[in-house]
């Protein structure tokens, strides 16, 4: 994600209370009744009891400013007295090992002014999840290792949203009785609740494509308002050269039939990388030689990379918890300086990410901001969407790069070996914090590492 605002409770959370989950979630079913004051959410989910969760531990689901009208399991509908609900979660005792639970609630997109979650503006339906806004869309173990196969249904009134996306592939549409219609996507990779994302409303489409290294076509889709329809090309161009880029340089191929970008002004965020569906702010999109500048070109190109590069180190790579923020934002900020060290050769480029660094991280270091690349607590974290997460964490990274070369940052190894190469790559950034505290590591210093992390 690029930049963001704040909201929620003031609880500290530690890293060293991380917990397992208790229950996970093997499949997910969204049915969306898109009113911009009521809109009803249907959530139909498998769920099961980890294996090592004890018998006596109850399911609990995050879920924020939601009006629940009905919770079934496994068809039987619940009476009041067999959950809990409070402001920030629903809980069943003693539910069974593996069941179907659904959910009923409803919510009001157009009162939503904390922008987190489904929210109405203008005459749009947007969403945005990073961090816990999908808590504030349905009740859900709300956390980035619990990931599952989503499938969601939009069903709107057809003239005022015409266009209804979500993740994944559009499996199924058509009309419905009322002037209103709906439509089916489905994503087959599975993926925590922060990349979700939803939008309806007045768009205007464009079409391209690409074909990947293994001669598969992907259909890319840009939606835009309909003024804008002539200021996509170079974001589009760009999208393309980084999906060549990631398959040169890290031989990473997207994954599924078709890619899509929402651009829109009612974004308030600067860009979210919800997987096969970015939601962008227009002004990190739209350009047109008569009104842009050569850095607003460089940075559209910058912030399109940035993002699609998310598809591998964040959306199918993606982190346990909040604590590790800076193993998908500080890696992919340092391959989207990579790559734009390729597209914008020359140096001047990386000029200018180090005099960002020293003008904007060295100050956060310095003061009363500063905080580890990995932290150990937050109240809050979406206050640790930070210039010492992001550019230091990719300083990290590329110092890392320079002691134990290219080689470890082989994705195709990440990729299956997610859980052991995440670790090591924790400990390295903990190491590191520790011995750089606000400082860079010295020559000398790192010479002494080196027999550290060769063991
Ligand atoms: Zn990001």
């Amino acid at each position: 994600m690029t930049t963001m605002t704040n909201s929620s409770p003031l609880e500290t959370i530690y890293l060293k209370d991380y917990q397992p989950p208790t229950f996970l979630v093997e499949s997910i079913k969204l049915h969306f009744s898109l009113q911009p004051e009521r809109t009803l959410v249907t959530n139909t989910m498998r769920l099961k009891r980890a294996a090592e969760t004890s018998t006596k531990q109850p399911l609990r689901l995050d879920g924020r400013q939601l009006e629940l009208i009905k919770v079934t399991l496994d068809d039987q509908l619940l009476a009041a007295d067999q959950y809990r609900v409070d402001q920030e979660s629903l809980v069943i005792e003693n539910p069974p090992a593996k069941f179907t639970l659904e959910i009923v609630t409803a919510l009001n997109p157009k009162g939503n002014t904390s922008l987190e979650g489904l929210y109405a503006s203008g005459s749009m339906f947007c969403t945005q999840c990073e961090a816990h806004g999908f808590s504030r869309i349905t009740y859900f173990p709300d956390r980035p290792d619990i990931l599952t196969c989503f499938t969601t249904t939009i069903e709107a009134p057809q003239k005022e949203f015409p266009v209804l996306l979500s993740n994944g592939n559009l499996i199924d549409q058509g009309t419905l009785a009322d002037n209103r219609h709906f439509a089916v996507w489905q994503d087959p990779f599975k993926k925590p609740a922060y990349l979700f994302a939803l939008v309806a409303g007045q768009l205007t489409t464009l079409q391209d494509s690409f074909i990947t290294a293994s001669g598969r076509k992907v259909a890319i889709h840009f939606h835009v308002e309909d003024q804008n329809r002539d200021k996509c090309a170079h974001a589009i161009a760009a999208l393309k050269k980084s999906m060549r880029w990631d398959e040169e340089e890290y031989d990473r191929e997207y994954d599924l039939d078709l890619y899509q970008v929402v651009a829109v002004d009612d974004f308030n965020f600067g860009a979210m990388e919800n997987k096969g569906l970015n939601i962008f702010n227009s002004k990190y999109v739209l350009a047109q030689p008569e009104s842009a500048t050569d850095n607003d070109y460089e940075a559209i190109e910058g912030v399109i990379a940035h993002e699609y590069l998310h598809n591998w180190t964040g959306n199918r790579i993606t982190c346990r918890d909040w604590f590790q923020l800076s193993l998908k934002e500080g890696l992919t900020v340092f391959r989207d300086q990579e790559y734009g060290a390729q597209a914008y050769p020359g140096g001047g480029r990386r000029i200018r990410e180090v005099r960002r660094l020293r003008n904007f991280q060295f100050p956060e270091d310095a003061g009363p901001l500063a905080h580890p690349v990995q932290p150990k607590e937050y109240v809050e974290i979406n206050n640790f969407y930070t210039c010492t997460v992001y550019e230091k964490g990719a300083e990290i990274i590329r110092m890392l790069q320079t002691l134990l070369g290219v080689a470890f940052l082989d994705l195709r190894v990440y990729a299956i070996q997610r859980v052991h190469i995440a670790k090591m790559l924790l400990q390295l950034l903990c190491f590191y914090n520790y011995i750089v505290s606000g400082h860079f590591v010295s020559t000398s210093s790192r010479a002494n590492l080196r027999p550290w992390i060769k063991s």
